[in-house]
């Protein structure tokens, strides 16, 4: 046999070995040596990831996307013991791994998801992975300290170890990146399930994901994802016992289960945020605010504004302005037209009052789409659909989440601030006020009780973007942790030393 037959059969066989263990020749190595730019642990000098290299465990070449719920949990165990062998510089080779692929992929990630889940606009799901970027890593968790007479104590925040994480179909590979940063950095792997219909973007997104960890730092199964995702699969998430905390992002349904699990969860729930003009302040720029945040991603964002209320002798204005600003004002029979589109009521839902469900079919899409259902013909570059409607309407009440934003006149701020709380549903989610009255300010504030309540700007400026602070796509609205970051994915551990240590 010659040299070079031998070396092509060996090319072979590997590929084949590769392509079986659902890798490829090209795609990741499957040795489990760092490469050469791999994080060095600062405190011996060695390559990161070199301490317990990856073994090989009978789910090599998975890089994380399993059919099987409890292998998915695990591999994600098993990839937890290597990120803590990894240390501190592992996690923050991680961090760094996902907030660049997420920038270097935006664009081709973005139309992937547009493309599966046909909802939302590209140039913000670009936006939103490329925002990856303002998420908090490592650096995020300091640890408390104290000292005195009786020695020193820290409090440290410490991983959990495999933590459960349920996406939603707005924004499905941002979500599962921001969590897979947060997480990570806090040193903690975790198991996904998606939205059924928004995971094969995920899949793809989180294979990638491992395949660069595992050559940077030989963890294999650190961000799993099942394949395809069901109530089965979430059920047995839940469930494993290698899972320490659930984190999950969407509506009243997912979060019910959540809570329902036994487990302690992140519950980052539904929305509905309200809007008061006051008049107080620049009537232009709050009709500005309004426009980018409640047309950003088709009115997809949890955080979007979704209904506006309007001091009256302001309407006709701020209206104006709306329109402005890139806004289409439907007429009153239209907007009824546009609600029978949709709002479905399923019979069986409510007790005897059938309950509405936002229809699908208009979910996330264009204006156009919106505008073709009620027969009118908009202007080229139209952001947002406009149009007035009663306090009590069904696109006040319900999380509309498509690019119709109605606007309602009010008497006075009482009666706004009354309106707006009845519409945000006490999921203390979000709101905004326009106004240069601090009174009216603090009055809205106290009575919403919002997670995030943001004046004089956009939806988007509670999440860093046009205001101070950083992001993240899951808001922990229901349980209460807020916008999360990577303590949130901790437990406080106290480490106390008894009358030393103290240097004075
Ligand atoms: P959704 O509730 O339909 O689905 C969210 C996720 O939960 C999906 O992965 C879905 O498969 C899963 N799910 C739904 N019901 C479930 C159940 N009973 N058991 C287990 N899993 C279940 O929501 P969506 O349409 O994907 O997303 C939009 C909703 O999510 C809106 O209500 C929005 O406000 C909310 N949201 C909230 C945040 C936040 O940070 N608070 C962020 C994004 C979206």
């Amino acid at each position: 046999m010659s040299a070079t037959v031998s070396e092509t059969l060996i090319r072979d066989v590997v590929a084949e070995v590769l392509g079986r263990l659902g890798g490829s020749p090209g795609s990741a190595p499957t040795t489990t040596t760092p490469s050469s730019t791999a994080a060095v642990n600062p405190a011996c000098g060695c390559p990161v990831g070199t301490a317990k290299p990856a073994a090989r465990s009978p789910v090599l070449g998975k890089f994380g996307v399993f059919a099987d719920a409890n292998e998915a949990c695990e591999a994600a165990h098993e990839a937890y013991q290597q990120l803590s062998e990894a240390g501190v510089a592992g996690r923050r080779k991680v961090v760094e791994l996902i907030k660049e692929i997420c920038y270097s992929k935006a664009e081709e990630w973005g139309r992937l998801e547009l493309a599966e889940t046909k909802i939302g606009r590209l140039d913000h799901k670009i936006e939103k992975l490329q925002g990856q970027r303002g998420i908090p890593g490592v650096e995020f968790l300091n640890p408390y300290g104290l000292s005195g007479d009786h020695g020193i104590t820290l409090e440290e925040f410490a991983p959990f170890g495999v933590i459960g994480a349920v996406t939603p179909s707005t924004h499905s590979i941002p979500t599962m990146a921001c969590n897979i940063i947060s997480m990570a950095a806090a040193g903690n792997a975790a198991v996904f399930n998606a939205h059924p219909g928004a995971y094969k973007c995920a899949v793809i997104a989180a294979r990638f994901f491992n395949q660069a960890i595992h050559r940077e730092l030989g963890i294999e199964n650190l961000a799993c994802i099942v394949e395809p995702p069901t109530l089965e699969s979430f059920n047995a998430i839940a469930k494993n016992d290698r899972v320490k905390l659930l984190c999950v992002t969407g509506g009243p349904g997912v979060v019910k289960a959540a809570m329902a699990s036994g487990k302690r969860a992140v519950c980052a729930g539904p929305g509905n945020p309200p809007v008061l003009v006051d008049g107080t302040s620049c009537l232009d720029n709050a009709a500005k605010c309004v426009v980018f945040g409640a047309a950003y991603d088709n009115n997809l964002l949890c955080i979007g504004e979704k209904e506006v209320f309007v001091l009256e002798p302001f309407f006709d204005k701020f209206m104006s302005a709306l329109e402005k600003h890139g806004a289409y004002r439907l007429n009153s029979s239209q907007i009824e037209t546009l609600a029978k589109a949709a709002f479905v009521f399923p019979p069986g839902q409510g007790a005897g009052c059938p309950h509405p469900v936002v229809s699908r079919e208009l979910i996330g899409k264009d204006p156009e789409v919106l505008a073709r259902a009620v027969g009118a013909t908009i202007p080229r570059g139209t952001q947002l659909l406009i149009g007035e409607t009663s306090a009590d309407h069904l696109f006040v009440e319900e999380e509309q989440m498509m690019p119709f934003l109605p606007v309602v006149r009010v008497k006075s701020v009482a009666e706004g601030i009354a309106a707006a709380k009845k519409a945000e549903l006490g999921y203390k989610h979000s709101a905004m006020i326009h106004s240069h009255d601090v009174a009216n300010m603090t009055a809205m504030a106290r009575a919403l009780e919002t997670t995030l309540f943001i004046k004089n700007g956009s939806c988007l400026a509670g999440l860093g973007a046009g205001g101070e602070g950083y992001s993240n796509f899951s808001i922990a609205t229901t349980t209460g942790e807020g916008i999360c970051n990577p303590r949130t994915f901790t437990r406080v551990r106290r480490c106390v030393m008894v009358d030393k240590l103290r240097i004075f």
